[in-house]
């Protein structure tokens, strides 16, 4: 990958999400894209930047601590989207400006307890389980109306909508029905008094979908950086070259 690759991903990712928003009658300016950059190294990040991207997602903490002062220079707005354990919230306070996986109450004290320590509020996302398979994080959806009454009695997370991953299914009805229930649950919980617009829904490979069900932030990583070179394990590939 090197910075002309990936700047032509970069519009051709941008080009395509514009084009699904046209299909489902949206406008383009209703979805952002969230530049996924978990395992690629802090060169291809910069040349990211270089090109406008400012707000990253990762999914695992230690790269978050070990990539941000690296990068320090470059206004890096950092968003955890992977699976946190309670005892990484000391980092994330400190480092991520949004977690977009806050899925059960442990966790969100623990945030609060930690953000409170840093003086800090960020905004966060409840990552809802949509999909019967077993390897899924996320909030039960019956849950989510009184996880939501709970954590208005937290200051320093600021609660702005919700996050899915759909079923990894060749079949598009039933990932578009995962997208389609989050949309769901998002309206319901508006209905009931919650400031939560945002869905974080779709990826590289079913983001037309999650578009046409209303998604207003398309979590992307493949489709910008390409293939993960160690797709289970954290390591920084070859900087980039070229011009
Ligand atoms: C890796 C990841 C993505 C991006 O996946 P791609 O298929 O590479 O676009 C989105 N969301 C989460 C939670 C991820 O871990």
């Amino acid at each position: 990958m090197d910075a002309s690759h990936l700047a032509a991903n970069w519009s051709d990712i941008r080009r395509r999400v514009d084009e699904a928003c046209r299909e489902a009658g949206r406008d383009p300016a209703e979805v952002t894209i969230l530049p996924v950059s978990k395992t690629f190294g802090p060169e291809l990040i910069r040349a990211a930047v270089a090109l406008g991207m400012r707000r990253f997602g990762e999914n695992k903490v230690q790269e978050i601590r070990d990539k941000a002062p690296l990068l320090a220079d470059c206004g890096i707005d950092w968003v955890m989207i992977g699976h946190l354990q309670t005892n990484k919230a000391k980092d994330v306070a400190r480092l991520a400006s949004e977690v977009q996986s806050l899925d059960r109450l442990e966790l969100a004290e623990a945030l609060d307890r930690r953000l409170q320590h840093e003086g800090r509020a960020i905004d966060v996302l409840v990552q809802v389980k949509t999909s019967s398979e077993p390897s899924k994080y996320g909030l039960p959806p019956e849950q989510l109306p009184p996880f939501l009454d709970t954590l208005r009695g937290y200051d320093t997370l600021r609660v702005r909508g919700l996050m899915t991953l759909a079923i990894h299914s060749n079949e598009p009805v039933e990932v578009r029905g995962c997208f389609r229930r989050l949309r769901e649950l998002r309206d319901q919980a508006i209905a009931q008094g919650h400031d939560i617009p945002r869905l974080s829904m779709g990826m590289s490979g079913d983001f037309p979908l999650a578009v046409a069900e209303g998604a207003t932030e398309l979590r992307i990583g493949t489709a910008i950086f390409g293939n993960r070179p160690y797709p289970d394990s954290y390591y920084w590939p070859e900087p980039v070259g070229g011009t």
